[in-house]
């Protein structure tokens, strides 16, 4: 893991946030590979399950929804994590995992019983001493004060903790607009803020963060497994998309007593993570009619479909596949560092790569000159990348030796790198190497963009 992090900070992926001012925990900046890299997976997202599919259209909500919202989805009242404070060393922790950590029990939301098992069997990771504080309820979201025309009053808000939120609000404009018959899905991609108690692991946990979710209106009579069951199957495959092995992957079921009461089914997608093995990465729920029953019953607006076909009126019910943005960045690099031994060199020369799937890649091909100091290279070569950008993500390198501008590719995860030498002149071809198997075969200028095309599309 330090490894990734290093890597991210050093080749512009991922930064800490406010780093002059000695830093701000958690936060972190996606940086000029970084938001390339997140812009792919985003698009990659967008094009399968809304532009590829009839029956899913995309919305951009608010992050600031009306107060009621959040009476209305119970997240006021029951978005809350249990937190427990070390009396001696003053740190903080998550109850419920620790709890989980240390003795395998889960007790999450009960919260007596938790600090019974802290004070028998748990001592302070952090200082070893057994002092803890009750275990207190903690509410996630963040509040931010509204001014009202009455400038002595405010009102309080809330950051949306989720995106879901907006796309329950939109279900009559979009039944209204967009002439989408049940089933359909509404997608949404964007920032939600949660006060976690204990946030870490880099960008596995943080207070601001990217969802990207899907709430799918089914009738109340559908046959609901089979559809969950294709859902989640399409959830597997976009984690495959974003270069992960299998094997690394696992599916966990909610067992009956852990689901709220309106959930008839909750899986997690959990990905194996260098700290602490299987976590979530996606989740996939049965909702029931619970939140759009409830957004109608707080409103007092009929959210309603009305079926033509069969003359019937009913409330839908909803499938919500839920896909977190940074979790899918972190484990597509996760699953794309290597390290090689590269043959013929000295022993012990180890090239790092980042075999990134290619259409993730946040540069498709750089562009070299063979020497920087030779004007006719580098015009040929700026000639080159000028061709090659009206196509492709490109960029243009004459920093350092060959050498280093192809392990500074590699680190990026640059599937092609393009060199001009002084055969191009004479000739007209160009080397093209290749990020995973290093060969370099020559091609002709005048072939390359078709050539490329190619292999960028195999
Ligand atoms: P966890 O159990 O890890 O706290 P959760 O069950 O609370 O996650 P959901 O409410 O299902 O998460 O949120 C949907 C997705 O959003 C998660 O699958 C995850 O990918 C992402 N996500 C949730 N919380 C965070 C966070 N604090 N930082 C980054 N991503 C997050």
């Amino acid at each position: 893991m330090e490894k990734i992090v290093s890597l991210c900070k050093r080749r512009g992926f991922i930064f800490p946030g406010s780093e002059i001012y000695g830093g701000f925990a958690n936060s972190y900046t996606y940086g000029p590979y970084g938001v390339a890299l997140k812009n792919n997976i985003k698009s990659l997202w967008w094009k399968k399950f809304v532009q590829d599919r009839e029956d899913v259209v995309g919305i951009d909500g608010p992050i600031i929804l009306h107060p009621r919202v959040w009476e209305a989805s119970g997240h006021t009242t029951s978005f809350n994590d249990s937190m427990v404070d070390c009396r001696n060393c003053k740190k903080r922790f998550r109850a419920d995992h620790l709890v989980e950590e240390t003795t395998g029990q889960d007790l999450e939301g009960k919260a007596d019983e938790m600090k019974k098992v802290l004070d028998e069997k748990i001592k302070c990771p952090n200082c070893g001493k057994q002092a803890w504080t009750d275990v207190r309820n903690f509410n996630m979201m963040f509040e931010t004060k509204l001014n009202t025309t009455d400038e002595a009053k405010e009102e309080i808000a809330y950051l949306r903790p989720e995106t879901a939120g907006a796309i329950f609000l939109e279900f009559k404009n979009v039944l209204d607009s967009a002439r989408v018959k049940i089933p359909f899905g509404i997608a949404q991609i964007g920032k939600a803020f949660r006060n976690e108690i204990v946030a870490g692991n880099f960008i596995f946990r943080m207070r601001e963060f990217e969802q990207m979710e899907i709430e799918y209106f089914i009738r109340p009579d559908a046959d609901w497994e089979k559809i969950f069951g294709e859902w989640l199957k399409l959830q597997e495959e976009f984690v495959l998309e974003l270069g992960v092995d299998k094997k690394d992957i696992s599916f966990r079921e909610h067992p009956k007593e852990k689901l709220a009461f309106y959930s008839k089914k909750t899986i997690d997608i959990e990905y194996n993570y260098p700290f602490g093995g299987f976590k979530e990465l996606f989740g996939l729920a049965y909702r029931t009619d619970y939140d759009l029953s409830n957004h109608a019953k707080h409103s007092g607006q009929k959210l309603e479909y009305f079926d033509t076909e069969t003359n019937q009126r009913f409330v839908p019910h909803v499938i919500e596949p839920t896909f977190g943005l940074d979790r899918s960045i972190l484990v597509s690099l996760l699953s794309a560092y290597h390290e090689e031994k590269v043959s013929g060199s000295e022993e012990g020369d180890v090239r790092v790569v980042l075999k990134l799937p290619k259409n993730l890649a946040p540069i498709k091909i750089a562009i070299f000159p063979l020497l920087k100091n030779k004007p006719e290279l580098v015009a040929k070569a700026r000639e080159v990348f000028g061709l090659l950008k009206r196509k492709f993500v490109c960029e243009f390198d004459d920093n350092g030796n060959i050498g280093k501008r192809y392990r500074r590719q590699d680190e990026i995860g640059t599937p092609y790198c393009v060199t001009v030498d002084f055969d191009t002149l004479q000739d007209g071809t160009v080397t093209v190497r290749d990020r995973d198997s290093m060969e370099q075969p020559r091609v002709a200028v005048s072939d390359l963009t078709a050539w490329l095309e190619e292999k960028l599309n195999a």
